[in-house]
């Protein structure tokens, strides 16, 4: 395989482009190659300007529940676009959106849309500090909440869970109500709680992380998350920018029966464009502005063209079936996996339609385990796999996907391929 009109691509946009990208991951800087510059995507599949083929295990990131280019959304994005793309005015499809998100999950009452994980996850922030009057945000070391300052810290240091900023340019005094404890630790989590006490505004949690790689909370974690946070009387935030929608029409929330006080949803919400959303009981929502004081706008909120792709997406989610059998599917491809991966010295860790191979000897149950696996191992595999046609998210912290579009064929072919690449490399 060739990929020679991409290596000079990636050259040409990283003289316009810092990284030669929009978000850093898409570099493939810790695989250590040019990044692929695709030309175009259909179901599973994935046409790179070279012209090579593959099949598509990241799906942005997991936004393509569906699988590429879905007629229906395609359809939908297209009408919308005919009509005008932005009023800056209310339109039928944002109460639309809203109720068929409201639909999903009993924890919601009224939702806001936004154009991204990252605005839906900060607007929360600023709603549960509002609605306590406390400022301390709890965040899970490994666990990723989008880009805005408060939650770019890097892994707490011990119990008490202090933290750095990870990135230039953040002031220490916007961290410093950040606090960040290792995942799947219930004695770190009472003991925050014990510290900070009635200075605790929100929790935010992946309920099945899948940004240190995927991560399964342990037995009863997520319900004493659920007991602590209303002893305290702090608000319990879902990111399910990832896991919202992706095993059923709701969030984990619905699969696990644990509510959360505010949810934040992204990715498979819009369809493949840009949506993002938050919402929760309507005393909470009251908050926000026009009802009230909190404030949160946005130029291209609801924007109708992505809104449009969104309603789509989850009117074809809401028939229930799309998941058992991408479920069914997934489950024999994991019982494989999983046994090439034992053969091979591997870790895998999956939930449903999720996953990550770890080369690890050990349990990957949080941001440290996750950081110990081998990830120079993972980029010889990687690019090998690449070679064999198969595309999964490019770095060892990354969950794959499998969607709707991948075929038994796709998955069989997927299985084999890793095999042989393992048994070289
Ligand atoms: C992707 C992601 C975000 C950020 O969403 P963007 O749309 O990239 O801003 C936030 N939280 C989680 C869990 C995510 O996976």
């Amino acid at each position: 395989m060739n990929f020679q009109l991409s290596e000079e691509a990636y050259k040409d946009s990283s003289r316009l482009l810092p990284g030669g990208v929009n978000s850093p991951v898409r570099s493939f800087k810790s695989i250590g190659i040019s990044p692929l510059f695709i030309e175009k995507a259909n179901g599973s599949n994935l046409t790179d300007i070279d012209g090579n083929t593959f099949i598509d295990y990241c799906l942005s990131w997991g936004v393509g529940i569906l699988g590429h280019a879905h007629p229906k959304i395609r359809e939908a994005a297209h009408l919308a676009v005919e009509n005008g793309s932005s009023y800056g005015a209310p339109t039928l499809l944002e109460t639309e959106l809203a109720s068929l998100i409201c639909q999903s999950t009993s924890s919601i009452q009224k939702v806001r849309l936004v154009s991204s994980g990252t605005e839906a996850v900060m607007s929360a922030i600023r709603l549960a500090r509002a609605f306590t009057g406390r400022d301390i945000i709890i965040k899970f070391d490994g666990c990723y909440h989008g880009h805005s300052d408060m939650l770019l810290v890097q892994a707490g240091s011990g119990l008490a869970g202090q933290v750095n900023s990870s990135s230039k340019g953040v002031p220490v005094t916007v961290v410093n109500n950040t606090v960040s404890i290792p995942f799947n630790n219930p004695k770190a989590l009472q003991h925050v709680f014990e510290k900070y006490n009635d200075q605790i505004a929100a929790l935010i949690i992946e309920p099945i992380p899948a940004n240190m790689g995927v991560v399964i909370p342990s037995d009863g974690y997520l319900e004493f998350i659920r007991h602590i946070t209303k002893q305290y009387g702090t608000l319990l935030i879902f990111d399910e920018v990832i896991t919202g929608f992706r095993f059923c029409f709701g969030g984990v929330q619905k699969l696990l029966g644990i509510h959360p006080d505010i949810t934040v949803f992204g990715k498979i919400i819009g369809g493949g464009l840009p949506v993002g959303a938050y919402g929760a009981n309507a005393e909470i929502m009251g908050l926000i502005a026009p009802d009230g004081p909190v404030y949160q706008a946005g130029t291209l909120s609801g924007n109708p063209v992505a809104v449009s792709a969104g309603i789509a997406a989850l009117t074809l989610l809401k028939d229930e079936s799309i998941y058992q059998s991408i479920e069914e599917k997934s489950k024999d491809f994991f019982y494989q996996l999983a046994s090439i991966c034992s053969k091979n010295g591997l870790m895998l860790n999956g939930f449903k339609n999720m996953f990550t191979p770890y080369f690890s000897k050990n349990p990957v149950t949080d941001y440290t385990s996750s950081q110990k696996a081998n990830h120079e191992a993972f980029s010889r595999f990687y690019i090998q796999l690449l070679h064999q046609g198969i595309y999964l998210s490019p770095s060892g912290y990354e969950a794959n996907f499998i969607s709707a579009a991948h075929s038994k064929a796709d998955l069989e072919n997927t299985l084999d391929r890793i095999e042989l690449v393992l048994k070289n490399n």
